[in-house]
């Protein structure tokens, strides 16, 4: 039965038992969710992974394996990164209700990812610059990590509540939620490539010592949660602002 749900995933980053992509797979089948994602997992064993998958060894078998995580959710418009601990990249905080919300109603439209990191070390700063949102499981404050296939039932849990309770009554939801359409992660990659390079030739930052300013833009732009039509204004404006500059080739 083709659904909402065709359109979330699940990336599992760098992830160093096999056995816990059998287990995520079948945490994922009982949640209607399919799509898995591998990114570079460390030394895949199918059959470890088959053993614990049980039924859901279709999930496992049709899991699309590639080599970054920006390859992963280059096409989708919300990616929930999950983490066990608060960290320094500044992304949007939800709570566990608030990202399945989320990803639900984007689902309607558009690709959305839920994002998992490695067993040890969790998702790196580098992983969350790929991500618009960061959810954490609420936990006990003596020990706040949970194994990686239990974080992936919990969370998936909550994304199958909050689709049932959205196709129980989907005309007051949307009606009373925001249904903006948000830029895939290339698009947004494009807007950043496109700013620098404007910021290059109105001569603010240099091509060969460009500094930190990107990163803090990054972070600052990341904040906003841009749609796509605010994205196409601001290319719009860096266009302009490139046909202004009499040093610009392009002009
Ligand atoms: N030591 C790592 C935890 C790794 S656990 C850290 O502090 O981040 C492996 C993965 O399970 C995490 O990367 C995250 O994707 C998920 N996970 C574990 N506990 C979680 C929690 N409380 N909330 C959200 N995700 C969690």
């Amino acid at each position: 039965m083709a659904s909402d749900l065709d359109n979330i995933r699940v990336v599992l980053v760098r992830t160093f038992h096999s056995g816990n992509i059998g287990s995520t797979a079948r945490a994922m089948k009982t949640m209607g969710l399919n799509n898995l994602i591998l990114v570079n997992p460390n030394d895949f064993q199918l059959e470890q992974a088959l053993q614990m998958a049980m039924s859901a060894d279709d999930v496992v078998n049709n899991a699309t394996h590639v080599e970054s995580l920006y390859e992963a959710v280059k096409d989708c418009a919300v990616v929930t990164a999950t983490t066990a601990r608060t960290r320094g990249y500044d992304l949007p905080m939800l709570n566990p209700a608030q990202a399945a919300h989320g990803l639900c109603l984007s689902a309607k439209k558009q690709q959305v990812a839920l994002v998992f990191g490695p067993e040890r070390m969790g998702l790196s700063n580098e992983d969350l610059v790929h991500c618009t949102h960061r959810v954490t499981i609420p936990t006990s404050p003596d020990y706040s990590s949970l194994n990686l296939a239990a974080a992936v039932q919990t969370l998936s849990y909550e994304v199958f509540k909050q689709f049932c309770a959205l196709n129980e009554n989907v005309e007051t939801n949307i009606a009373n939620t925001e249904t903006r359409e948000m830029p895939s992660i290339e698009n947004t990659e494009l807007f950043y490539q496109h700013l620098e390079e404007s910021l290059v030739d109105v001569g603010f930052i240099f091509k060969k010592h460009p500094g930190d300013v990107m990163k803090k833009l990054r972070r600052m732009f990341s904040r906003t949660q841009m749609d796509q039509t605010e994205m196409g204004i601001m290319r719009g404006i860096l266009a302009s602002m490139q046909k202004q500059n009499p040093s610009n080739p392009k002009k």
